[in-house]
């Protein structure tokens, strides 16, 4: 990052900025702004009138999923990783950058921590600067593999703190920690929101998660890999929704602190998944089973009581209706880039949606 880079944003025209949805314009930076969650933050933020500065490390986020917003007036992107100190200028941040896969949070558990615990303290440190307001992604990993059902804020969760998983539920439990004692040793205005698994357009195809290799594998003809006998549950947000709850809550009055969980209660085991997404693909697809990662929670389910009453909030977008949007846009995927799919060359698809030649 240079000096200029700062500059830049420092002196971005506010001109164009009018009042959109009765907020204030105001200037937000986005960590990991590129990743999944937050390219579709960024443009949500853009289309309310706000001025974005994206940072990322493109360590798993894409260009690609902010390809769309480089020629905004009000969008700037820097790269940065975040275990090292900021400076810029601004507003408001959502502190969104860490992998979120198991598969890449894993693969270097070591840079997974320093994103949670450096990346925090970097960013509350910028927050207490410029007392701004300051959003965790914090996820409901920090539950662990959880012995109370559903899941609410108050349950401090059963956590193996030395297992492959441990980089990143330690370390967004420490990010919780980190940004409550900021906030009660130096007053930092901080929202915490606890996101429970969420999938949509822009997941990378290669990410591992469950929504996202169910739908790719089922599109292209391949064995659906079901961890175990498939019978633990998840419960799936939608993009959008999340999203909507996420700058609800840092929307809410100072006084609002989070820890709030933002997800859909509804409660699917792996096995349906897997036979939603043949049908609703028409795919001929296989399903494999395959051994159980270790740690990989048995249940999870949000009790969304706290989010219902202090952001008004609860999701809108069932699973039938995201997966319909997300089969359709990997659909898409595959016809524009089928390379980023790793398909052996000859391979012939067929699906609902058509016949694929890649
Ligand atoms: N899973 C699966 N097949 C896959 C990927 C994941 O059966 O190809 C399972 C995984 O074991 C877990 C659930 O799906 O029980 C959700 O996994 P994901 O990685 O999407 O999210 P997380 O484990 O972080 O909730």
């Amino acid at each position: 990052m240079s000096r200029n880079d700062i500059t830049e944003f420092r002196r971005m025209p506010r001109t164009d900025m009018s009042r959109v949805n009765g907020t204030s314009p105001k200037r937000i930076l986005v960590t990991g702004g590129a990743g999944f969650l937050g390219s579709h933050l960024c443009e949500r933020l853009l289309n309310s009138g706000h001025e974005v500065l994206c940072v990322d490390s493109y360590i798993t986020g894409r260009r690609s999923n902010i390809a769309h917003l480089l020629d905004h007036p009000r969008f700037d992107t820097l790269r940065h990783d975040i275990i090292n100190p900021l400076h810029v200028e601004v507003d408001e941040i959502y502190n969104l950058a860490c992998s979120a896969s198991p598969l890449h949070y894993r693969a270097d558990p070591v840079q997974t921590t320093k994103t949670c615990v450096l990346g925090s303290i970097n960013m509350l440190g910028l927050a207490k600067r410029l007392k701004a307001r300051i959003l965790q992604a914090s996820t409901s990993e920090v539950y662990g593999d959880p012995e109370v059902h559903p899941q609410a804020e108050g349950y401090w969760g059963n956590v193996n703190p030395i297992g492959p998983r441990s980089c990143y539920d330690e370390g967004k439990r420490c990010a919780e920690t980190l940004f409550f004692d900021y906030h009660r040793c130096h007053d930092v205005k901080i929202k915490m929101i606890r996101i429970f698994n969420t999938y949509g357009p822009r997941m990378h195809p290669n990410d591992g998660r469950v929504v996202s290799n169910f739908i790719v594998q089922a599109l292209t003809g391949q064995p659906l890999t079901v961890f175990g006998d498939g019978s633990q549950t998840r419960s799936f947000c939608y993009v959008d929704d999340l999203i909507r709850g996420m700058i609800g809550l840092m929307n809410t009055p100072a006084a609002v602190t989070g820890p709030i969980n933002v997800g859909n209660p509804n409660e699917f085991t792996m096995n349906q998944l897997a036979s939603l997404v043949l049908d609703m693909t028409g795919s001929r697809s296989q399903v494999v089973r395959m051994p159980l990662p270790q740690d990989d929670p048995v249940q999870r389910r949000p009790d969304i009581t706290e989010a219902q009453r202090t952001l008004n909030w609860q999701p809108t977008i069932e699973l039938v209706e995201g997966l319909e949007r997300t089969i359709a846009y990997f659909d898409g995927l595959l016809s524009t880039a089928p390379e980023i799919f790793n398909i052996p060359e000859t391979a012939t698809i067929t699906t609902n949606a058509g016949v694929h030649h890649v």
